[in-house]
């Protein structure tokens, strides 16, 4: 193919040679790309475009999805199961029924020996819809343990604990095409070109048709800051302070939409009485922003037609990320801007299959957003899957960051860690190590034999990636969206279905529930148990999601396609159909910078990476741009401590230390450094952690540290080598 100077020196792009292209959707992040991989004659993965009438990215892909297909036969990709009698003996190969029969044993005995609760299991955001639903009938209706999250707690649990309190349920309400009618956008902690840029894309695309601000709060100077119409640099932390003081401006100055309110909303009286107290000047006190600009962007908001907010872990990982979401979600009820074109809370997902988990895996009740303390939903999922409604425990059980600590005191004597790596993706990591040390029993189901947990484990299962197996993803937008089986698994790697299914099998009550062996047929019974619900799938079958290249619920039997928002008729999922407005005062309880720890920390994402780069690692042309963890830091504040450009430093919090290479830039203030969180033995050996306590997330966003330059640059220039790992 050739494209450009067609006469001198043309660019050449090599011949693939593609002999079929595979409808699928990418494995990444939950913008929800679909793709196609191109396949030679022999059936072998060699290149990968986007899909060109595909409603999400027409045709787009960024760096993560265009070589995702190097995927299948990448460095490292788990072949046979691996089995060892202790977690410090070598590794031996053993066949599924060794592995699968010893996994099986292991769990009754610990459950014989400690009660049923004594086995946690902990999932992830990334394996399809119907591995969620089987998982969650496996570890509810047989294995019985209360004990089971997902890693989605790390990234999503303040998004659904926020749309729940003022909604009554979890459910993001608009969709990306509401970029084409907003009047006016605001981002909280979300820097949208790298985390999602087929979504930023997508805001490019609208406001090249037509403008209106965007504004961005961020503490950081993000690539989306730099092309923000207003940039409001927060005082990490304070969000909330800055959401009050907004609302107090818009009823202040009676910009509100009163209509609305006063039909959709319940507790208007104490939210206006609470907002009384976040006055402009007091809150630019505490949150970093002049008064001024206070007033300025709430009356832009309030006065826009439609305005709409986006969100990612910037409001997410705080001590009050829960109340953060809550306070987007009153401004949104406040101005009437919920369930109309350009005018909603949308929380922008980050793992391709958040929202799967979310919607059917059971982690925070039953399937299909049921809840365990409801009788009702128990019976009907117990009887629907042949169980005793007793069976259910009848509330939920703790999330991952409470199970680790039970692990820590040894009540959970088990676990099994299902696609997720809690080595480097949780806080504070030295305390993770031992945690995972104490365990009688860990087995680790993933794609890549060296996640760095695998090290813990005493027994590694090797699963199918992505497009060697067929299901759903539901991406930011609620669209659900088709996986494809594009090659067969890897080696003997198997779909984490049958896993699961011969999990079960080996379980007496297995024998007892049906569990159905393809993905169509799982398909089925969400279907079913979706009926009538907000998240309605009765109207899509698998076939009908590709032809569509997804769908959004609610989707009813009979419904032609999906539905782009919820709550476009103002009811919404609480008892009397009203959303809630809710007082939040702001309570100041994190740690913050000191004398001895002088700097915020601050850390995100960077486009070529994903998660804690057990794929991205792998993968050349992504991994070169980004191979080194390194620190964002203010060239001033380097001046003052001796750190020159591209040196090594040494940061110290009161958990522990690691080595960066720094990267002097103006992006960050005076007072924080910022670092990518992808990388093993980085920035979470730092990280403090502390807990919403609605969520149970993290806020690794905010803690103190203080910087020294590395007095041996050799060493730590090892040291850094390590931390990329692969
Ligand atoms: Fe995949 Fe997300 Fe990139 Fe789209 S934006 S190609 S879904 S990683």
């Amino acid at each position: 193919m050739l494209f450009g100077r067609h006469t001198k020196n043309p660019i050449k792009i090599a011949d693939k040679d593609v002999a079929d292209w595979k409808y699928t959707t990418c494995g990444y992040c939950s913008t929800g790309c679909s793709i196609e991989v191109g396949l030679d004659a022999e059936g072998k993965a060699v290149t990968a475009r986007g899909v060109a009438d595909a409603p999400v990215n027409r045709g787009k892909l960024c760096i993560k999805g265009i070589f995702e297909h190097e995927l299948f036969n990448s460095a490292n990709r788990g072949k046979t199961p691996l089995l060892r009698e202790r977690a410090i003996d070598a590794y031996r190969e053993v066949g599924w029924d060794e592995a699968l029969d010893h996994t099986a044993a292991e769990i009754k005995r610990v459950q014989e020996k400690y009660g049923r609760d004594s086995i946690a299991i902990i999932s992830t955001g990334q394996i399809l819809t119907e591995e969620f639903y089987t998982l969650g009938k496996l570890t509810r209706g047989v294995i019985g343990t209360n004990n089971y999250d997902g890693n989605t707690t790390l990234c999503m649990a303040s998004a659904v604990s926020g749309y729940k309190r003022s909604f009554g349920s979890d459910g993001p309400p608009g969709c990306y095409e509401d970029f084409e009618h907003t009047e006016c956008l605001m981002a909280f902690g979300s820097n949208l070109p790298e985390q999602h840029p087929i979504i930023y894309w997508r805001l490019k695309m609208a406001l090249e048709k037509r403008r209106f601000p965007v504004i961005v709060v961020d503490p950081r100077v993000t690539m989306f800051a730099q092309m923000a119409d207003i940039h409001l640099p927060v005082t990490p932390g304070t969000d909330l302070v800055l959401l009050n003081a907004l609302a107090h401006v818009i009823l202040k100055e009676g910009l509100e939409d009163r209509d609305y309110i006063d039909t959709h909303t319940t507790g208007f009286e104490e939210f206006s009485a609470l907002v009384a107290h976040y006055d402009p000047v007091t809150a630019a006190g505490i949150c970093g922003i002049d008064e001024d600009t206070i007033r300025h962007v709430a009356r832009l908001y309030a006065k826009a037609g439609a305005a709409m907010s986006i969100w990612t872990m910037g409001i997410n990982q705080s001590t009050h990320g829960s109340d953060g979401v809550v306070a987007i979600n009153s401004l949104n009820l406040i101005t009437g801007n919920i369930g109309k074109p350009g005018g909603t809370s949308l929380s922008i997902t980050g793992q391709c299959n958040a929202m799967g988990t979310r919607e059917w895996s059971s982690c925070s009740g039953l399937p299909g957003y049921r809840a365990l303390e409801k009788e009702k939903d128990r019976e009907t999922i117990a009887n629907y899957w042949g169980i005793d409604p007793g069976f259910f425990p009848g509330r939920r059980g703790p999330f991952m960051t409470d199970i680790f600590p039970a692990m820590e005191t040894g009540q959970i004597k088990a676990l099994w860690l299902i696609a997720t790596n809690p080595m480097t993706s949780m806080p504070n990591i030295p305390r993770i190590r031992k945690t995972l040390q104490n365990l009688e029993f860990l087995v680790v189901q993933d794609a890549y034999a060296d996640v760095e947990t695998t090290q813990y484990a005493h027994v590694y299962l090797p699963a199918a990636l992505w497009g060697e197996k067929e299901g759903v993803f539901t991406n930011t937008e609620r669209r659900v969206n088709l996986v494809r089986k594009v090659v067969e698994p890897h080696g003997d790697s198997k779909p984490d279905l049958w896993i699961f299914n011969q999990i079960a099998k080996r379980f007496e009550q297995g024998r007892k529930i049906r569990f159905p062996e393809t993905p169509a047929e799982v398909f089925e019974e969400m279907r079913e148990l979706s009926r009538g619900r907000m998240l309605d799938y009765s109207g899509m079958t698998h076939d009908k999601i590709e032809m569509q290249r997804g769908i959004q619920w609610p989707c009813p039997e009979n419904a032609g396609s999906g539905s782009p928002r919820l709550y476009a008729d103002g009811v919404f999922q609480h008892p009397d159909a009203k959303a809630k407005l809710i007082p939040l005062p702001f309570v100041d309880n994190n740690e913050r910078p000191d004398q001895q720890f002088p700097f915020w920390l601050n850390s995100g994402r960077v486009v070529e990476h994903f998660h804690t780069r057990t794929r991205t690692g792998k993968i050349g042309n992504v991994n070169k741009f980004s191979p080194t963890p390194y620190m964002e830091m203010n060239p001033d504040s380097a001046k003052e401590l001796g750190i020159g450009h591209m040196t090594y430093a040494r940061l110290i919090s009161r958990r522990g230390y690691a080595v960066v290479l720094v990267q002097l830039t103006h992006r960050v203030p005076h007072n924080m450094v910022f670092i990518p969180f992808h990388f093993h033995e980085c920035v979470n050996r730092l990280t403090l952690g502390l807990l919403d306590p609605y969520s149970r997330q993290p806020a690794f966003k905010q803690c103190a540290v203080k910087i020294e330059p590395a007095t041996d640059q050799l060493a730590a220039a090892a040291a850094n080598v390590a931390a990329r790992s692969y």
